[in-house]
Order: structure tokens, then sequence, then C-alpha cells
């Protein structure tokens, strides 16, 4: 599903209005943390999520979808066969009603928040899992987490993702000491898969004292910096940080949660009616690593 139907879902997306990157008429893709070849793609440079979901927002109001905001999923009562009753309220719990999804679909996203340090929004509280654990259905792989290896460090400064396309142009990471230490550990080195590249920082930090690592771009030219990274170049410039000249300082933190509802292929769960898909899924296909914009 995930190789073979690709293409023709983000032929979805684009006819959806998804502003995908191109160059010379093409779509760009690039090349991420254990990926074989260049095959992903961004949108906006790297305000994929964010293009992708304001393009559907739009075609949803446009199509007169009822969308109610603010609506919180409390719990569902599984029902023989058929849809499930789903007990809804408002966000302070008043309001409370019933409702007849035909048939539902969870999609409440992940539970980073669970964790002092992510890079999740605050939104990500694990809902989904609870209210379908709650409910009887099948939940696995929770003691899969992922760390992000390169997430901006600094006291007090909010967890920045510094994006693993910015390792895929070639930034590289450097202890402290200002030596690379990821060629010794995995031939890929700063694109090896995420688990080894958070582990290798956690002992660097653990080794050294030093509470961080850095990933240094500065060999990469200034204008692909700015053209293909201008979220992380806006950010790091409000802490007086140039990513062209300045080592960044990273640290892994919480990010995804590979675990959750167990669905099959379909996205069924074990439960009649109630269907689940993205992150508050279990679909087996990360194994306990999820590859980095497999999501
Ligand atoms: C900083 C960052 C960068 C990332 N970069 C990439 C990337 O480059 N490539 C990639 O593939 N993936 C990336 N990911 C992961 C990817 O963005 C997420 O896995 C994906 O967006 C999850 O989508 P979702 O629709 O499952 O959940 P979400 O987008 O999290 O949406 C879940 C929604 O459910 C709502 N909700 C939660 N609980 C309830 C409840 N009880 N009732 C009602 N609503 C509820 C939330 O408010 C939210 O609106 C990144 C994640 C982060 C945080």
């Amino acid at each position: 599903v995930l190789t073979w139907e690709a293409p023709a879902r983000i032929a979805d997306l684009v006819r959806l209005g998804v502003p995908f990157d191109t160059i010379d008429g093409q779509i760009q893709l690039g090349r991420e943390a254990a990926h074989s070849r260049a095959r992903i793609l961004h949108a906006g440079g790297d305000a994929t999520g964010y293009s992708i979901e304001e393009s559907l927002r739009q075609r949803v109001l446009e199509m007169g979808i009822e969308a109610r905001e603010r609506t919180i999923l409390r719990e569902i009562r599984p029902r023989s066969s058929g849809p499930p009753e789903t007990i809804v309220s408002a966000a302070d719990g008043s309001g409370v009603e019933t409702l007849d999804p035909r048939p539902l679909v969870l999609a409440t996203g992940g539970a980073g928040s669970l964790y002092r340090q992510s890079t999740n929004p605050s939104v990500t509280t694990g809902d989904g899992v609870a209210v379908a654990f709650r409910a009887g259905a099948i939940v696995s792989d929770l003691e899969f987490f992922q760390f992000h290896p390169t997430v901006f460090y600094r006291p007090g400064a909010p967890r920045f993702l510094i994006t693993e396309a910015l390792r895929g142009e070639g930034a590289v990471l450097r202890n402290v000491e200002g030596a690379r230490f990821l060629p010794s550990i995995h031939p890929d080195g700063e694109l090896a898969p995420r688990d080894v590249v958070s582990r290798a920082i956690a002992a660097e930090i653990q080794r050294t004292g030093h509470p961080c690592v850095y990933l240094d771009a500065t060999e990469i030219p200034r204008d692909r910096i700015v053209t293909r990274f201008p979220s992380v170049c806006r950010f790091l410039a409000t802490f007086g940080l140039d990513p062209a000249r300045d080592r960044i300082p990273v640290a892994p933190v919480a990010h995804y949660m590979i675990g959750g509802v167990s669905t099959d292929t379909d996205g069924r769960t074990s439960l009649s009616g109630i269907y689940a898909g993205g992150e508050v899924a279990s679909t087996g296909v990360h194994g306990a690593n999820r590859l980095g914009s497999n999501s």
C-alpha cells in the first residue's frame, strides 16, 4: 500500500490543491535518514504539513462538509454490529452529546505531550488510544516511541525540530569538542536511522557532560539553505543564529508515537465500525522505528 499506492494518493493531493515544490515543472524530491533514494515531497520549503492541512481545510469548507471545531471525543461504546455510540462534548466538558458516525474514523494523532520534552503540539495527548482501549480495542507497539535526534536545544526555548532534510543536504553533527562522531558508529553517518542517531547523541551528551551536540550546515551554500529551509532560518534568526555561519545546538526529544490502535491494511480496528488512521493507528508499517517522512 505504502509504496505502490503512494503516487496515486499524491496525485489526489495535487488535484486537491496542495502546492508541492517543483523544479523545472517536476515535483522536487528530497532524501532523509536511512532512505535509499530521494523520494520526499515538500511544500513551501519546509512547511509541508501546514500546506497539506491548509489545502485540505479549504476543500472541506468549499465542499460544505460539516466540521465541528473544539468538539472533543470522550468515549465510544461499541455495539455488536454497526457503528459505535460516540460521546463528544465541548472542550470544557459541557454540551455532552451522542453521535452516530458511519463509520467512526479515529484520527486524533499521537501522544508526544506525555513527555516533558517533545516536538509535538499540546493537542497530542493520546486521547484516541485511551478511548479505543477503554472500549475494548486492541492496541499494540505502545513501547515504541520515536525520538527525533536534532531538535533545537536552548534552556527555555521551544523544542523546534531542525529537519532531517538539512542532514540530507549535507549538514553533519559535531560534539562540543568539534569532532564528528557518527561515521564511526554507522556507515550512513548522519543519515543513519533515527534511533541510531538519537542514541549516539545521547551517548555523546553523557560522555562529555555537555547538554547538546551541534548541527553544522556551514558547508551548504547559503542560498540553498535560505530557499530550502526558510522556517528553520526564521526560527534560528530569533536566537541570533544563522545556519550558514553558526553551528546549531541540538538534542533528541520525543517525536512520534509508533504504536497505537491496531488496524489491518485497510485501517479497520478490532471493533466493528471503527477505523483508525494517521499517528493514532498502529498499522505495523513503521516496525519499531518509523523512517523520516513515512507518516
Ligand atoms: C514538528 C514536526 C515535524 C514533523 N515532520 C514530519 C515530516 O517531515 N514528515 C512526516 O511524514 N511526518 C512528520 N511529522 C509527523 C507528522 O506530522 C504527524 O505524524 C502527522 O501530522 C499526524 O497526523 P494525524 O492526522 O494523525 O494527527 P494530527 O495532525 O496530530 O491531528 C490530530 C487532531 O486530533 C485532534 N484531537 C486530539 N484528541 C482529540 C479528541 N479527544 N477529540 C477530538 N479531537 C482530538 C487534535 O487537536 C488534532 O487536531 C512531524 C511532526 C512534528 C511534530
